[in-house]
């Protein structure tokens, strides 16, 4: 039994300096592992202070490659390449892209660079390239380090399939398809404006987080002053035009006579040469909602949608596109491959998008250039109209429902519409979506004195709140008002009426390359304006634009 008892008292005491052995080896293994994790760490940070702006190349290869992937898979369910029933699917990939995006935009990496950016501002070797790259990624650091990355995720995932529930809601006329998804949209944006303040984000009104996305600087504040000043022009000169008795007969007939589809591809083609739309760096497909998406400038994209009896929205909407489209096809070769080779911020984008569709493709001088070749192109539907009735008629100034087919008059009316309401709902916390319909009717009797019946012609008439774009809508209004300052700058350096008569766009576009175009994301949209005028934006210029073009139209005095 004592053998037994001792052998016992072995056992543990073997036991016993196993367990100690263990624990000593263990706490050695400990130690260990923390003086490599420590050697590491001092390894990093010492490589880290030792890396140069070159060092993250392939860094910003990968960064560019997973945007333009992301593209690419939003690019096929737009214009329907991806079968509808990959949706879910499809949906689920572009969120985790999202998420690898989102998590080397807040990488340690990218922390990495803007101290060797820091580094070589103080040794001043950082050249423009390195600066301007610097402080684009930077704002975005900024705005997206606040966020949790899981919650950016489901968001990324969440707007991709509410975009399709959009298309499905609007084609079927029926709000509650979508609304369930448009809240949750709102209350993501509603959260990130508050991680945004919390991490000590100053603004004056939450609205202003999602406009400072678009437009920095743009505040509510701003456009307010900006929208009244355009209000107590615009409102006197329609209320002016409404009573006059203008007969619209042929103006009506010629907006709305029907044109095969044929035809009207027939007739982009003819748009697109006219523009200088290089259609070896792009291409044109159809998708719900018209847009333009660039890939460098080597591929930038665009969209338009066809219907046989709106034959003009079609025509207007490849001239506005297109204008997006040149704007990146244009931009400096030496900034092909950087963060930099694309458009600058929204209102400046806009800017040229506007300046195509109204400046140029809405002007007499436009169709008069344009008249034989277009009448060839439209192959017999317009053979009895002349240059002066087509100019009318796409001119012609109606209260109507649907933005993308406003006049230029009436169009910062319907931007107001959505400003006011996206205000509201960043501003009131109690505003649900299923307010939003009677407050859209209600804001579009007010301003333009017209009542949608159906959804699909009001509140679902738009892409952008499906996508979380709340914020972008005053770009437009920005960017028509900056389109009329860029051409009233232009007919200082040229005859601008002659060169559209001629359908000189070389000269044009050259003029717009040298201030607009070639910079890319160099310049903001402050700095660009600065190019264009020593005063910078000024929306003057605009409502003399607006005035005088409506007084010849009208033949009224101005
Ligand atoms: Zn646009």
């Amino acid at each position: 039994m004592s053998g037994y008892g001792s052998s016992k008292f072995y056992r543990i005491f073997k036991i016993i300096v196993r367990v100690r052995l263990v624990k000593s080896l263990g706490l050695l293994f400990i130690l260990f592992l923390s003086l490599c994790l420590g050697l590491f760490a001092w390894h990093k940070k010492a490589n880290a202070a030792e890396l140069e702006i070159t060092d993250f190349a392939p860094f910003f290869e990968r960064y560019i490659a997973l945007g333009q992937a992301i593209s690419i898979f939003n690019w096929d369910i737009e214009t329907g390449v991806a079968p509808v029933g990959s949706l879910e699917t499809r949906a689920k990939t572009i969120a985790v892209l999202s998420a690898e995006l989102f998590s080397m935009s807040t990488s340690e990496e990218m922390g990495n660079f803007f101290k060797a950016v820091e580094r070589a501002i103080e040794r001043n070797t950082a050249d423009d390239i390195t600066l301007g790259t610097c402080q684009i990624l930077k704002r975005e650091y900024d705005k997206l380090t606040c966020i949790p990355a899981d919650e950016y995720k489901a968001y990324s995932e969440l707007t991709t399939i509410a975009a399709h529930r959009w298309r499905e809601a609007k084609g079927e006329n029926n709000y509650g398809i979508f609304s369930p998804y448009l809240q949750e949209i709102i209350d993501y944006q509603r959260r990130f404006i508050n991680y945004r303040q919390r991490a000590g984000m100053v603004f004056e009104n939450p609205y202003d987080a999602l406009l400072d996305d678009f437009e920095p600087g743009v505040t509510s504040q701003k456009l307010d002053v900006f929208f009244e000043e355009l209000k107590a022009s615009i409102v006197p000169l329609l209320h002016n035009i409404m009573s006059l008795e203008t007969d619209t007969g042929k103006s009506h007939d010629i907006l709305y006579r029907e044109v095969p589809i044929q035809v009207q591809k027939n007739v982009s083609e003819l748009i697109m040469k006219t523009v200088g739309y290089d259609l070896k760096r792009g291409v044109l497909r159809e998708s719900a909602h018209p847009f333009s998406m660039g890939l460098g400038q080597s591929d930038v994209r665009i969209t338009t949608n066809y219907h046989p009896n709106k034959f003009f929205a079609s025509f207007y909407s490849v001239m506005h596109e297109c204008g997006h489209a040149i704007y990146e096809q244009n931009v400096a070769k030496e900034l092909e491959g950087t963060i930099l080779d694309s458009g600058s911020y929204m209102a400046i984008h806009e800017s040229q998008s506007r300046f195509f569709e109204n400046v140029f493709g809405r002007s007499l001088e436009f169709w008069k250039g344009i008249y034989d070749d277009f009448v060839i192109a439209a192959d017999g539907h317009f053979d009895d109209v002349t240059a002066e009735e087509l100019h009318r008629a796409v001119n012609m100034v109606r209260p109507s429902l649907i933005r993308v087919e406003a006049d230029e008059l009436t169009y910062s009316l319907h931007i107001m519409v959505r400003y006011e309401i996206e205000r509201m709902i960043f501003n009131i916390p109690d505003l649900k979506v299923g307010d939003l319909p009677a407050l859209w009717n209600e804001k579009m009797r007010d301003y333009l004195g017209v009542t949608p019946a159906t959804y699909s012609e009001g509140i679902l008439q738009d892409i952008h709140w499906s996508l979380g774009y709340f914020g972008y809508f005053p770009s437009y209004a920005l960017g028509s008002a900056k389109a009329a300052q860029i051409q009233s700058a232009m007919k200082k350096d040229f005859n601008v009426d002659a060169a559209i008569r001629a359908l000189d766009v070389a000269t044009i576009n050259a003029w717009l390359t040298d201030k607009v175009h070639k910079h890319g994301r160099m310049l903001n949209s402050a700095e660009i304006m600065a190019q264009i005028s020593d005063k910078g934006f000024m929306p003057k210029y605009y409502i003399e634009y607006l005035s005088r073009k409506y007084a010849e139209l009208y033949k009224i005095s101005h």
